[in-house]
């Protein structure tokens, strides 16, 4: 089965998913392309494959993605062999792509089920930003503006879950993956 989880920046999307996947032994997590700077302590490979905005576009001519977006003024895409590898083992896949990703990949597979992390609110979404330090105030006024956008399509999503408390939010997920998988097989 597919997956797809979008929230906004900040709203611990990347520590929910670490957690799922550990609890998880079934699901894998498509490593995205992108051409933005690696932050502290990502690494290649393992948190995106980064690439210069060239190579980026290189790829994006030769057909590469299954899809990609600008958000933020970087590139972000969705491997195309690499899905294709980890379907061709059975395994179930989660992308973790912002809301036009997400869009553009449930018109590609209707069976994908979709997620959308919300934050508690946007006073404590700023709060985990700044706390993250990552981000100059021009960057950090860019993806709370792109943020406003994507919380109108929440709606649009399977199933919106609050991240309030780390583990009843990867317990929710948790849940919402376990009944989906098992509608899948009755079916
Ligand atoms: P960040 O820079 O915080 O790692 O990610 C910024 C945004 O890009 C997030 O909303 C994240 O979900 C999204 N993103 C990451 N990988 C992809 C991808 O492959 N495709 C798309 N469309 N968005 C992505």
């Amino acid at each position: 089965m597919l997956f797809v989880i979008s929230g906004p920046s900040g709203v611990g999307k990347g520590t929910v998913i670490q957690e799922i996947l550990r609890r998880r032994q079934d699901l894998s997590v498509s490593i995205s392309y992108t051409s933005r700077a690696p932050r502290a302590g990502e690494t290649d490979g393992l948190s995106y494959f980064f690439v210069s905005r060239a190579v980026f576009e290189q790829m994006v001519a030769a057909g590469e993605f299954l899809e990609y977006a600008e958000v933020h003024r970087n590139y972000y895409g969705t491997s195309r062999a690499q899905v294709r590898k980890m379907l061709d083992s059975g395994r179930n896949v989660l992308f973790e792509v912002d809301v036009q990703g997400g869009i553009n990949l449930r018109r590609q597979f209707k069976e994908l089920r979709s997620i959308f992390i919300l934050p508690p609110g946007e006073a404590e979404l700023v709060k985990r930003i700044k706390n993250r330090g990552t981000e100059t105030p021009e960057t950090l006024r860019l993806r709370l503006e792109t943020m406003r956008g994507e919380m109108l399509k929440a709606g649009e999503y399977d199933y919106q879950v609050v991240n309030n408390k780390l583990d009843a939010c990867v317990e929710k997920i948790n849940k919402i993956i376990d009944r989906e998988i098992k509608l899948e097989k009755e079916s």
